[in-house]
């Protein structure tokens, strides 16, 4: 069916207007929306400075040329043409007055029938649409022979072509019309043969589903509402298997390969460690770690997604699977998006490993084992020496930047990546340090985010993983409070946020304040994610984009505001400034003086925002808000509240009320869950956006199925797709599957999976 390619004139136009190329690509065309006969054409209804839609036929249409230089013309600027279109319903007349667009006579001649659809006015007594919104449904050429008396009736015999009265409106670009695609649909409808269903019998029935035929029939030809919502539910369920049975194939593929079992051994590092930790597991952690214990265990690579909320743990159970493939003899790496966050997590694992993991130190316990750091910054001596340990297998745990993924780097025997802050990485990178592993043998990969993510979101990108959930927070964590701080509207708001800040430091604890861009002489950033630290990765394909991007003054600057702080309202506190663009080393300098206590109040970008752990901060300030996307400032939020007392975070905006951008930030203010606020976050946003790239004019890869919406129909696929492939790997009872998730998902769709 997809071969059939579209001959002859109409197909010309097809492949050149909307790329429409087989018979098959036609009938992936749907309709953009229909129009019900009974809601329509009633001209003695209408009601000035209402919107309405008419079917209608034209009637008559007058150009009336404006002579340059003429007062009228003179006065309205370039308006050289209006055009008076009157139509009927066979009762009624209506005009519509189009300005200066010169071919509306050409297309609208008299007894072609369309739909109208604008604003009601009142001119000089007579209704009339200004420069309506119109589609053609049909031409008076197909109409030839039709007399005219029987008008009106013509009138409804066209429309009775649609059985239902439902009438299909095609997305149109210039130089298409609707008969055009209308006519070629039906002639294809009507020539097509039986199609062949892809989906099994079995699967539909189960479903409730529709065969295939009727779907695409009925979905440019309804005979009525359940037809086409049936046609909808069909043809949405195949975009989303489609995805899904791609996703499968990836997972099981993955799967096929051989990995070196790392089982767990009772007098191993893991043991020692688990016998000497400070804390108890939450019950979240011990759960995913007795998941992570048995996929490593097995005989073929982890794939697993550890998704948890901010601050919920997620290192330790990392480390925790890092030292039982330790235990097998192998080596572990832990990739993350910053040098800030690399050092932190390096320095970190060292303190809580404590002699175990000082390995190749005198006196060391035999089992120790020794943990490497390796970033873009370092001298050439110390990275040379890193290497080595790498190389040799010395180094238990690797821990590193976008360095490591570098040609120069080996790995003795990798048996684990890690990768934290999934969202700043994609597949690419992870795929470059699973290529470190043995040859044939690829290492098992666990990837971590804090970043949450709708389920169907997750289904859909990180649709080739195992899914793991953390939860609950451990005990003894605060609640953070957020707040809108408006400070347009409200001054004193933000000169009692300083206060604030000086009360908590004077209590002890440590501040942040975040600001979108580092300094005055950056070239102005749309993002507030700035190319801050030379090693972050893309920015996260769904963070919210900020939407107004109308003439504002430029995002205020680290330094900007620091400046003003240490000689305003913070005069006296210790202010450090923290930012992408600092000297690696001064960055980690002025982070350990924070970690240490010794700087009260750290003004910084957004390298602060993942991952980053000190407890005794209990206050954020995040200038221009609106700037930073939902999820962003959710992670951002995450910095503060890590110990044991209340975190306040403060976002302050001259965003005026009920702007879209204060929308976003009240969400952010009123939900404190990770994953209710994702699901909102996808709520406020375009479609568009949530599945590959939200240019406009290109269209999602999606049609009819919704991120958003249709969460039972993507799990429904997810796990029809999983049963098909573990059923049938290779695809040979259903062949056509997988010819279909091609018809479905466009290339650019593909392609934004394969590398999401
Ligand atoms: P995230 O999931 O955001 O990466 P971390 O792994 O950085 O969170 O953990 C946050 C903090 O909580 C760390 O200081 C860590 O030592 C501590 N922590 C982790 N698990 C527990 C636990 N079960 N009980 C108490 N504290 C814990
Ligand atoms: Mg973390």
């Amino acid at each position: 069916m997809r071969d059939a390619g579209i001959t002859g004139k109409p197909g010309k136009v097809l492949v050149e207007k909307i790329g429409v190329e087989t018979v098959g690509d036609l009938l992936r065309y749907y309709p953009r929306k229909y129009s019900e006969r009974g809601q329509l054409t009633d001209l003695s209804a209408l009601v000035v400075g209402e919107k309405a839609t008419v079917w209608a036929k034209v009637v008559k249409v007058h150009d009336r040329s404006l002579q340059p230089g003429s007062g009228r013309g003179g006065r309205r600027g370039g308006l050289k043409l209006v055009t008076t279109v009157t139509i009927g319903d066979g009762r009624k007349q209506l005009t519509c007055a189009f300005f200066n667009q010169f071919h509306i006579a050409k297309v609208l001649r008299p007894g072609t029938e369309a739909m109208f659809s604008g604003t009601v006015k009142d001119f000089r007594g007579e209704l009339q649409l200004s420069s309506p919104q119109w589609a053609v449904v049909s031409t008076p050429d197909t109409l030839d022979s039709i007399a005219d008396p029987a008008e009106a009736k013509t009138a409804i015999e066209v429309v009775e072509q649609f059985a239902g009265g439902i009438i299909p409106i095609y997305a149109l670009v210039e130089g298409l019309t609707q008969s055009v695609i209308q006519n070629s649909v039906r002639v294809v409808l009507d020539l097509l043969g039986p199609i062949q269903d892809p989906v099994p019998d079995e699967l539909l029935a189960t479903r409730g589903l529709v065969g295939l035929g009727a779907a695409l029939r009925h979905i440019h030809r309804p005979g009525s509402r359940a037809e086409l919502d049936h046609a909808r539910a069909r043809l949405k369920y195949d975009e989303a298997l489609a995805i899904q049975l791609v996703l499968a194939r990836r997972r099981e593929e993955a799967r096929s390969f051989p990995a070196e079992p790392c089982p767990r051994i009772d007098d191993g590092l893991l043991a020692a460690f688990d016998s000497a930790l400070p804390f108890e597991l939450t019950q979240g952690q011990h759960e995913v770690g007795e998941q992570i214990a048995t996929d490593l265990a097995t005989i073929h690579p982890m794939n697993r997604l550890l998704q948890g909320e901010v601050g919920s743990g997620k290192t330790v159970v990392a480390l925790r699977a890092m030292l039982q493939v330790i235990d097998s003899g192998r080596q572990a790496v832990m990739l993350a998006p910053t040098e800030v966050l690399a050092a932190q997590h390096a320095r970190s694992l060292r303190s809580v490993l404590g002699p175990l993991g000082a390995g190749g130190e005198l006196g060391s316990d035999s089992r120790a084992t020794r943990i490497t750091l390796l970033t873009g910054s370092m001298a050439t001596g110390a990275r040379r020496s890193a290497l080595l340990d790498i190389a040799s297998g010395q180094a238990g745990i690797t821990v590193g930047t976008h360095a490591l993924l570098s040609d120069g780097v080996f790995f003795a025997e990798l048996g684990l990546v890690v990768i934290d802050e999934q969202h700043r990485f994609g597949v690419e990178q992870r795929d470059a340090l699973r290529s470190k592993g043995p040859e044939g043998s690829p290492p098992h990969v666990l990837v971590m985010t804090a970043t949450p993510i709708p389920r169907t979101v997750a289904m859909t990108v990180y649709g080739d993983l195992e899914t793991s959930t953390l939860s609950e927070l451990p005990r003894g964590r605060s609640p953070i409070s957020t707040t809108v701080v408006p400070a347009a509207e409200r001054p004193a708001w933000l000169e009692r946020a300083w206060l604030r800040i000086r009360e908590e430091v004077a209590a002890g604890h440590q501040a942040y304040v975040v600001c979108p861009k580092i300094g005055d002489d950056e070239p102005g950033r749309s993002r507030a994610r700035s190319a801050d630290d030379e090693e972050l990765g893309e920015p996260d394909d769904w963070d919210s984009e900020p939407e107004e991007t109308t003439a504002r003054r430029p995002p205020l600057s680290v330094d900007q505001v620091a400046t003003l702080l240490e000689s305003g309202p913070l005069q006296g506190l210790r202010l450090a400034r923290l930012h992408g663009r600092l000297p690696p080393a001064e960055k980690d300098e002025v982070m350990q003086s924070f970690a240490a206590g010794d700087i009260d109040v750290l003004v910084s970008t957004t390298v602060i925002e993942v991952g980053v752990d000190v407890p005794n901060a209990t206050m954020m300030v995040v200038m221009d808000a609106e700037r930073f996307g939902l999820s962003q400032l959710h992670q951002l939020r995450g910095r503060v509240g890590r110990g044991s007392a209340p975190g306040v975070c403060l976002l302050v905006t001259e965003a005026p009320e009920a702007s879209p951008s204060r929308v976003r930030l009240d969400a952010v203010a009123q939900i404190s869950d990770g994953f209710a606020l994702a699901d909102r976050d996808l709520e406020l946003r375009q479609e568009g956006n949530v599945l590959g790239t939200s240019q406009a004019g290109r269209t999602s890869s999606l049609k009819l199925l919704s991120l958003r919406t249709d969460r039972e129909v993507v799990e429904d696929a997810r796990d029809d797709a999983q049963a098909l492939v573990a059923g049938d790997p290779g695809f040979s009872k259903f062949p056509r599957l997988l010819a279909m998730a091609q018809d479905v998902i466009d290339e650019q769709g593909q392609a934004y999976l394969d590398k999401a």
